[in-house]
């Protein structure tokens, strides 16, 4: 094990991708479960806070810590199985998502969770339940976590699998290595049915291992998950299409997305359903024009879409995806098609560069990340997209919106230049988060509540249901040591 305690050696784990700062002890590095053990047993005799990370991507301070311990799992990063005949992957916690997708892909199997950014560690992404462009299709990390080793707050290990652990209505029994048994009490609510990552995932009936996928490091580490694959489509169509009017992008997304949901349905291969629906306006075309000067001038949106085809249906869809094109007036003439792997990439990495910009952005700024993360129900996004912009522009704050379309999940980061602003922002920030729950909606669809999101979840679900969740982290962690000002605020969890 490897303990860093200079102040050189812990800079970089005391802030993450959202640009929130925080400041601890020592950077504790087991390389195994039983160093995961001691450590925890360790800090739980001493009540001693320990915040896990995983690689700093996270944009809501979930890993950075205010005070004690981190835990960093960096150094448990192997890959240790792939089985191809039943397509499943067992990794450590560190594994790099991108490595892993290029690793399974040489089985030509998939891995279809992929948060934009491919730099974040397997354990972080289930630990938030990080979703991204092919959501709309695959659905978020939980859907893909078959097994998870979880080391909890007093050092024992919990090992789950999924279907074999089931709440009985709304208690859930969980029974540890050692023996030690939980009876957990699952709060009874309305979680949106948006795509949602907003505190723990609480339903009847519900597998114990999705109360673990999304908990943010508040219950326990993650150090070792079996995964779901599936096959690796034969090819994928990849295509961005520039728009002279937004409202157009806009209904081209809707529609697509409504005929992908008809074709599912109809269990068809001939006819349009996307593996992507990505929207980008004129504010994140503009941001992004340095680095893409060949971004047609003048134009007000664009579109990225994926299908997934085969030799013998993509002739008649790349007809029907062109048809749909012409129907809402995009521009075929400027269209890019990627005609191989590599302008696959090309596209994937233009949709990437926005989000990274932003990042940027707020390091050069310093301020923090006041984006929203937010998803509603697909018949109020046409509404919310709208209330948001309206009120950028009523309030003449820079912005950009983008996001994942097809889940009716906006990005819209506010850009502040210095400290004043950002107040400024938080309150036009505010009215936006209230609206998204207003019309059904969640703040928080796929980075987590982190540090930075605690009040937004507090206005979603209201004092009652937030301390009854916050029973099930004092069940599991009575002395509070892990993720210290995660999910919930100190005063749940007196
Ligand atoms: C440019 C950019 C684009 C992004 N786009 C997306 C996107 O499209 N979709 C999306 O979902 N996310 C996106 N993200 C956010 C980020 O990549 C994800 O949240 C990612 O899942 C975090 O992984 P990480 O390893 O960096 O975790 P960290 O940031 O280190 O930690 C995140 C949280 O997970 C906890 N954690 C980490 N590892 C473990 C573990 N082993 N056990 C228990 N808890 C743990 C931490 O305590 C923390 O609360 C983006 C980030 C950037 C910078």
């Amino acid at each position: 094990m490897i303990i860093k305690s200079s102040t050189d050696e812990i800079q970089n784990y005391l802030v993450d991708a959202s640009n929130f700062r925080g400041y601890c002890d020592a950077i504790y590095i087991p390389s195994g479960t039983m160093e995961v053990m001691n450590i925890l047993k360790e800090a739980n005799n001493k009540k001693q806070k320990v915040t896990v990370a995983g690689n700093g991507t996270g944009l809501t301070g979930g890993r950075v810590p205010q005070g004690g311990i981190v835990l960093s799992t960096e150094k448990m990063k192997n890959i240790i199985e792939i089985n191809s005949e039943h397509k499943f992957a067992v990794v450590e916690p560190a594994v790099i998502l991108k490595d892993f997708q290029d690793k399974v892909r040489e089985y030509n199997l998939l891995y279809p969770p992929d948060p934009t950014e491919g730099n974040c560690f397997i354990g972080g992404t289930i630990a938030t339940n990080a979703s991204g462009e092919k959501t709309f299709k695959y659905g978020s990390t939980r859907v893909y976590v078959n097994k998870l080793e979880i080391v909890l707050a007093d050092g024992d290990l919990l090992k789950l699998e999924r279907g074999r652990s089931i709440s009985e209505e709304y208690k859930l029994n969980l029974k540890t290595e050692s023996g030690k048994e939980y009876r957990i009490e699952i709060p009874v609510i309305d979680m949106p049915l948006t795509k949602n990552a907003a505190g723990y995932y609480c339903k009847k009936n519900m597998d114990a291992i999705d109360l673990f996928v999304g908990s943010e490091g508040t219950l326990g580490v993650i150090i070792k998950a079996e995964l779901k694959l599936v096959p690796y489509p034969e090819k994928i169509i990849s295509c961005i299409i520039f728009f002279n009017n937004e409202k157009d992008g806009l209904n081209f997304v809707f529609d697509a997305r409504d005929k992908s949901y008809r074709t599912r349905n109809k269990k068809s291969t001939a006819n349009i359903d996307a593996l992507a629906l990505e929207f980008l306006d004129e504010n994140s075309l503009n941001f992004i024009k340095e680095d893409y000067p060949q971004i047609p001038a003048n134009v007000k949106a664009a579109v990225w879409f994926e299908q997934e085809v085969n030799s013998s249906n993509e002739e008649i869809l790349l007809e029907q995806w062109m048809q749909l094109i012409n129907l809402h007036n995009g521009d075929e003439e400027s269209a890019w098609f990627a005609a191989n792997e590599k302008e696959k990439k090309n596209l994937e990495e233009f949709r990437y560069k926005i989000a990274l910009k932003v990042t940027d952005y707020l390091a050069q700024y310093n301020v923090n990340k006041l984006g929203t993360d937010m998803a509603v129900p697909n018949e109020r996004f046409n509404e919310f997209y709208y209330f948001c912009t309206e009120e950028m522009k009523k309030n003449k704050f820079n912005y950009v919106a983008y996001g994942h379309f097809g889940n009716s999940h906006l990005h819209l980061n506010l850009l502040p230049r210095n400290e004043s602003e950002y107040e400024k922002g938080k309150i036009i920030y505010k009215g936006i988060y209230t609206k998204a729950i207003e019309l059904g909606g969640t703040v928080s669809a796929e980075h987590g509540i982190g540090k930075i999101k605690t009040d937004y979840l507090l206005e979603m679900y209201g004092e009652k249901v937030l301390r009854e969740m916050a029973k099930i982290k004092k069940q599991l962690d009575p002395n509070l040591i892990l993720g210290y000002g995660n999910i919930f605020k100190e005063s749940f969890l007196k």
